[in-house]
This record gives structure tokens, sequence and C-alpha cells, in this order.
């Protein structure tokens, strides 16, 4: 009997997940083609001699249950303390009949997030709040002075066509200007002034000095819980190995079901019929081109790319034109191994070797390109080697494809990120023992330029009958990795059902409300 196939482009979160999702809820059979040699797109981990690297770090974290159940049908939750729980007596979340991460390793670890901002080598909390420590930090001058100009800006409420004017009226010019332009330019390469304001109205919507100020009244008269350090911590999951740990367990489960993860496989084109079918997929693999038929294709490849390898007729002109114009902002990151953090843990949160307890850091030096910087040991204890007698860290550098940074060969940019850190005085030089880089291309598809105009792109492929955008880059969206899957299992029931609309698939973290107050990567 004729079995259908299903093509998908890609083996990050998306393409692995409809690959399960079509192996558990239907006859069709995935075959998962994956450019690099590896799974897990951007949710991968990486190895270097047993220190193990999370591309930008990875909270495990999901609104939605159907989610929640399919990591825990993969991987179980923690039953027992990890490592630096046991050693340092401190407390662990555990669930009955979990899994003992100190003798199994597929297991779930739920782990406590601490994250702040350093700031003129002081640590503020994150998102910057209204505390006594705010306030010891700044100094009460630059409080006054950030307090005028915040009733300036209310009694001066500009026009919000930019996100500066946008951020000036929630906090003021001076507050913006210590807090937000820098970094904001920094992640995105882009002054405020040039990004639209509907940008901060879905991402940082719930924030404001007003509210701030407020939430700092309710607290120091005790009308709110609220003791210093909660704000900064809440719990997620993550795998004992990272979370490439996940999608690769994923892949194999989809083999062992009877479906296909090739790796290597670089999918360059697509050979559309004239009733705007795809019949099949040229592949480049390291036996050379072939080409695979199939029934469905699910892409997860970024859309300036998909949209070039569709052929002429597959696609208008003008919607080639606006994948052509989406940006995309770049990322690399520097593994380095030292043996000591500079500065000292003054919380009251107990970690091995006592290092900040911190599971990232937003970096807000003006003097130096570090964006984020990532303390492994915190995340899991067994992403490192040596974790009571070293410190595995992840810096992060926000950047644009070719651009010098990009360019740099390796081993300068080791050193220039290695003296970056020192010259904030988190590390000293000499302590570093070991350094990697890695560079992620497309890794934030950005909104702007031709991203107003990108519902007349996806109309255009979704006339396109067989092809399902989903996926991150699939769909040029700001997802999570839990958003991601959604995009898919949404195709897989979409494909199952017979659905001819594609709205449901886009639909996934379309609505404002799931940005707000909700801090994505
Ligand atoms: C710095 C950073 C931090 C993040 N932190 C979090 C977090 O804390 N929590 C969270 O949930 N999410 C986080 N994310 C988001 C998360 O990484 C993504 O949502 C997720 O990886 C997207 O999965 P995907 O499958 O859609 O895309 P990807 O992970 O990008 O996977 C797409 C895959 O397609 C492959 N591919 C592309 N083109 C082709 C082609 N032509 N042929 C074959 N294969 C191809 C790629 O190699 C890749 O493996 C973070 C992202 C970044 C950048």
């Amino acid at each position: 009997m004729h079995k259908r196939h299903a093509i998908i482009i890609g083996g990050g979160p998306a393409g692995l997940t409809a690959a399960y999702y079509f192996l558990k809820h239907t006859d069709i059979r995935p075959i998962v083609l994956e450019r690099e040699p590896f799974v897990g797109g951007i949710s991968r981990t990486m190895n270097f001699d047993g220190n193990r690297m999370d591309i930008g770090g990875h909270r495990f974290f999901s609104k939605d249950d159907e989610i929640l159940s399919l990591w825990r049908e993969l991987l179980p939750e923690q039953g027992a303390p990890a490592f630096d729980d046991k050693i340092l007596g401190r407390e662990s979340v555990l669930t009955d009949g979990g899994a003992n991460p100190e003798e199994v390793d597929d297991v779930f670890l739920n782990r406590r997030r601490v994250s702040r901002i350093f700031y003129r080598r002081k640590f503020f909390s994150y998102p910057i709040s209204l505390s006594l420590e705010t306030i010891r930090n700044l100094g009460l001058l630059e409080m006054f002075s950030i307090g005028m100009s915040f009733i300036g800006a209310k009694l001066h409420q500009r026009d919000e066509r930019t996100l500066e004017d946008f951020m000036i009226n929630r906090f003021g010019r001076r507050l913006y200007e210590t807090f937000f332009r820098d970094y904001t330019t920094k992640v995105w390469g882009r002054s405020p002034q040039e990004i639209g304001a509907d940008w901060g109205s879905q991402r940082i919507k719930g924030l404001s000095l007003g509210k701030t100020l407020i939430d700092f009244v309710k607290k120091t008269f005790g009308f709110k819980d609220g003791a210093g350090e909660t704000s900064l911590i809440e719990r997620f999951f993550y795998p004992k190995f990272g979370p490439g740990q996940l999608w690769e367990k994923f892949a194999a489960e989809i083999k062992r079901l009877g479906g296909e993860v090739l790796t290597s496989a670089h999918v360059k084109s697509f050979r559309v019929d004239a009733n705007k079918i795809i019949r099949a997929v040229t592949v480049e693999t390291a036996a050379g081109t072939l080409t695979f038929p199939a029934d469905y294709f699910l892409s997860s490849m970024p859309l300036t790319e998909l949209a070039d390898a569709l052929d002429d007729d597959a696609l208008p002109a003008r919607a080639r034109e606006i994948a052509k114009g989406l940006p995309y902002r770049d990322f690399i990151t520097v593994g380095l191994l030292v043996d000591k953090l500079l500065p000292q843990n003054h919380t009251k949160i107990k970690t091995l070797g006592d290092i900040v307890p911190d599971c990232w850091i937003y970096i807000q030096e003006p003097s130096v390109k570090l964006g984020r910087l990532q303390i492994f040991n915190n995340w899991s204890p067994y992403l490192v080697a040596d974790p009571q007698n070293s410190v595995w860290l992840g810096l992060e550098y926000f950047c644009n494809e070719g651009d010098d940074m990009w360019q740099m060969s390796d081993d300068d940019f080791i050193k220039f990120a290695a003296q970056e850190l020192a010259s904030i005085d988190i590390i000293d030089a000499a302590d570093v023992r070991h350094g990697v880089r890695v560079k992620v291309p497309k890794a934030y598809p950005a909104y702007f330029d031709t991203y107003e105009n990108i519902s007349e792109l996806r109309a255009a492929l979704d006339d396109i009958k067989n092809l399902y955008c989903i996926g991150r880059n699939g769909q040029h969206r700001y997802n999570n990795m839990d958003h991601s899957m959604l995009t898919a299992i949404a195709a897989v029931k979409s494909i199952a059902t017979g659905t001819v609309t594609k709205a449901d698939i886009w639909n996934v973290n379309a609505e404002k409300t799931y940005h707000e107050g909700k801090q994505n990567d």
C-alpha cells in the first residue's frame, strides 16, 4: 500500500517535533533533512572536552500543557537533588517518582533562574526595579535626576513614532539612556530611533517607571511580597546536559519509530509543478546531490532562503522582494573556561566555588561590545567537566554576518572576548584556561524593513498547496522553543485533518498577549 511521505526541512525543535508528531498521530512517514552535521538547530548543545555549551542559554518554559507533556514524555523530571544542590545542601524542587540526576542521564533538572544587569561594575535586578539596591548602586543624585527626567517626560509626552519615544514616555530620558539605549543598540544593531514604537508596545508594554514606583511603595510599606531577590527568581526545566540532549533524544525516538533524520543534508531547491504543488526537493549531501519526492513539505529554513530555493513560477516577484529584504541579527558566542570569577557572591544563594549565582548577566557596561554572559555552572553542574574548580562561561555578541566581528579569526576573537571580560573586572585574563568560538547566523529574525509586508509573502507561500512554514526563521517570528514546536504540531494537525487554510499554523505566538510581560531570549 502507498504510504504518504513528508519531507521536513530542518532538524531543530520545529522539524523534530513535526516528525515525532507525524509518527505518533498519523501514518505519514517523515524524513528530516538537516543541513548541519548535528540536530537541535539554535537549541543544540556543543561538547568541548566535557564542557557543554548551550548556544544562548535555553530555559524550558511553556504555558502550553501539550508541550509540557511532550517534554516529559522524552525526559522525566528530577526526583532527587542534583550534584550542586546535594553538596551545598540547597533546597531542590523534586517530583515524586522522578529520576535521580546523580544516577541517570535522561532527566530534566528543575533549576532556579537568577539573572541580573551588570553596570558600573555593580549588579542591578532585571528587569530594572526601584529597589534599595538600585538606589544604593546609582546614588541619590543620579536617582534624583532620573526622577526629574521622568516627571519631565510625563509632563511633555512625545508623539510615539519610534522605540525611543516609547521608552522615554515611560521611563524618562535619563533612565532610558542609562539602561535601554545602548543595550537595545547592541542587540539589534539599530538605534531605538530607527525602530518602530510598535516593537515596544509588543515586547515591553507592561513596564514603566510609574508602575515601578507604585511597586516600590507597595513593597516598602508591606502591601506586597517582594523581599529583594524574589523578583529575580523563577524556575525552569533544563536537561541535565543542556537543551541539545532533548533534541538528540527526539531524533533517536524518530528513528526508532520508523522515521528518518538525515544530517549534513542541505536542501537547495524545490521542484514545483504548474498547480503550485511541490513534487520534490534537491538536497546536497556527502554522497552528492539527491532528490527526495514527497507528498508534504514542512520548512523551518529561513524565509529568505526558502524564497531563493523556490523557482520563479512558484513565487511572484513582489513576494521574492519581501523575502529578500527580511532582516536578521546574527550571533557569536565564545566559551571561556576560567579558574574563577572576580565579582564576589553577596547574595544568600550558595553556589559551588561561591561564584555569583546568575545563570546569565546582561552586560550594560558601555565600554564593551559584550551583550550577555552565561555562567553554565549555574544552569547545570553537569555541563561543566569540573564544576567545583572551574567556571564555564558563554560570552554573547550580537552582530551582522560579514561584519568586522564576524570576520575576525577564532583565535583573535577569543582573545578579544577574554580581554573585554577582564576589562570590566569579571575575570583575570591570567585565569583563562581554554576558549572556543561558535558563529550562529540568523539567530534573531528582526521586525524591521520588509517585515511590515510579510503578510503578502505569507499569502504567496500559502498558495503553494503542500508547503507548510514552521518554526522561528521558518515563519520569521521571534519564537521560543515551545512556540516553534506548536507551529509544527499545528502543521501536522492541519495535514492530518485535510485543513486547507494554514492560518492556525501562522497564528501560533501571533497574539500580542503572548509577548507581553514575558521575556524571550
Ligand atoms: C541567544 C538565544 C537564546 C534563546 N533562549 C531561549 C530560551 O531560553 N528558551 C526558549 O524556549 N527558546 C530560546 N531561544 C529560541 C530557540 O533557540 C528557538 O526558538 C528554536 O531553536 C527554534 O527552533 P526551530 O526549529 O524553529 O529553528 P532552528 O533552531 O533555527 O532550527 C532550524 C534548523 O533548520 C536547519 N536548516 C536551515 N536551512 C536548511 C536547509 N536549507 N536545509 C536543511 N536544513 C536547514 C538549520 O541548520 C537548523 O538546524 C533562544 C534563541 C537564541 C538565539
